[in-house]
């Protein structure tokens, strides 16, 4: 079995709205809860109060000393359990020296989502055209028969962003096991191209697009007039200031949002594009993308390449489908060997875009010498 998760809009009634977004504050409020109680504990010494002994004390005896914090038990008791739970993964990684202490969640952060896990069988149904939630009852699904019907869903997360609501379920899909061609693929990502293959073709970087160079121009701008009214609003207080800020807010999120998809969509189609070769295995590089991050003249770019998307959605589609992902080891130099002797250049620059080799004379496009290179690598391990 392998998962695939689908993400599409809906389209709530108001009531449904209502519920939703009472459920996020809910959580969002518990989950501040367990942080708070035990930033307090930490700071006077006292033990760690973890997720199960928390849920516990919320349900006996905080009730009973906050009676006014009754609303509580008006949502999902079982999405009030997971965001007590993502509170204590928090807090554990905390503890275990992986992350710094957990921070409390704010109000207005650009995504706010909210689990509803299943509690039998009936609880989540998918139809054509809209899909049963826990707590919820049928919500509206704008894209019909996106979702498979009668597919197996254990769980939904209700995500809001700028103002419009998205379901996403992980459903469980057998492997189905495509006739292969027997060939590898190389695959060397970068930030010039997106993607160099080993068979020459090339995936441009989005964010050099006309499109996207102008979205982000438009992004800026309202950026900026979001930060203005923000300063404005700490002076003054009226009620016009206020929705003028908000309205600003929601305008900044969509250009965001927007944004996010044409750049997922772009790497949705190239591993499509990838797959449908239909190859035995692909090799991609272990990407250190912590580590090239602190490159501060290089970090924007990669985070805007969305890299661990690409591998996510990469794994998923060869999971589902039979493909070997090969992992090349971190330290296996593929941009300094030749691709047609195997003899290694140590002085190779990043400035260098084309690959000469001192020993056998080949030139050949850097990233294409890369990506030959993975082609044949033969340290890795699988995805
Ligand atoms: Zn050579």
């Amino acid at each position: 079995m392998s998962h695939k998760t689908y993400k599409t809009e809906i389209k709530p009634t108001q009531q449904q709205v209502d519920k939703i977004l009472q459920t996020i504050g809910v959580c969002r409020f518990v989950y501040n809860l367990f942080i708070a109680v035990n930033k307090e504990r930490y700071a006077k010494g006292e033990t760690y109060l973890n997720g199960y002994a928390f849920s516990k004390w919320l349900n006996n005896d905080y009730r009973y000393l906050h009676p006014e914090n009754s609303w509580i038990q008006d949502v999902s008791s079982k999405s009030v359990k997971d965001s007590v739970m993502n509170a204590h993964y928090a807090y554990q990684q905390f503890l275990s020296g992986e992350r710094g202490f957990p921070r409390f969640k704010k109000k207005h952060l650009s995504k706010t989502g909210v689990y509803f896990p299943r509690n039998n069988p009936k609880d989540i149904e998918v139809e054509r055209h809209r899909i049963k939630i826990p707590t919820l009852g049928f919500v509206r699904l704008k894209e019909f028969g996106y979702i498979p019907v009668g597919t197996t869903v254990t769980g939904v997360t209700i995500k809001t962003i700028a103002k419009r609501f998205y379901v996403s379920c992980t459903v469980d899909i057998p492997v189905t096991p495509t006739q292969s061609t027997g060939d590898n693929l190389g695959i060397d990502l970068g930030v010039k191209e997106f993607a160099v293959i080993s068979t020459g073709e090339v995936f441009n970087n989005i964010n050099k697009s006309k499109r996207v160079r102008r979205l982000n121009k438009r992004l800026k701008r309202e950026q900026r007039r979001f930060s203005r009214k923000i300063i404005h609003r700490k002076k003054v207080t009226t009620a016009t200031e206020s929705t003028n800020c908000d309205k600003q807010r929601t305008k900044v999120q969509k250009i965001f949002h927007k944004l996010e998809c044409i750049r997922k969509d772009y790497i949705k189609k190239i591993v499509s594009s990838l797959v449908k070769t239909k190859p035995a295995s692909i090799t991609i590089e272990d990407l250190n993308i912590q580590g090239m991050m602190k490159n501060r003249h290089l970090s924007k770019a990669i985070a805007q390449q969305n890299f661990y998307y690409f591998r996510s959605k990469l794994t998923e589609k060869c999971l589902q489908l039979g493909i070997k992902l090969r992992i090349a080891d971190r330290f296996y130099p593929s941009s300094k060997t030749c691709s047609k002797c195997g003899a290694t250049k140590k002085d190779l620059n990043l400035s260098d875009r084309t690959y000469i080799c001192p020993a056998c004379g080949l030139e050949i496009d850097r990233d294409l010498n890369a990506a030959i290179n993975l082609k044949h690598c033969a340290h890795y391990k699988v995805a």
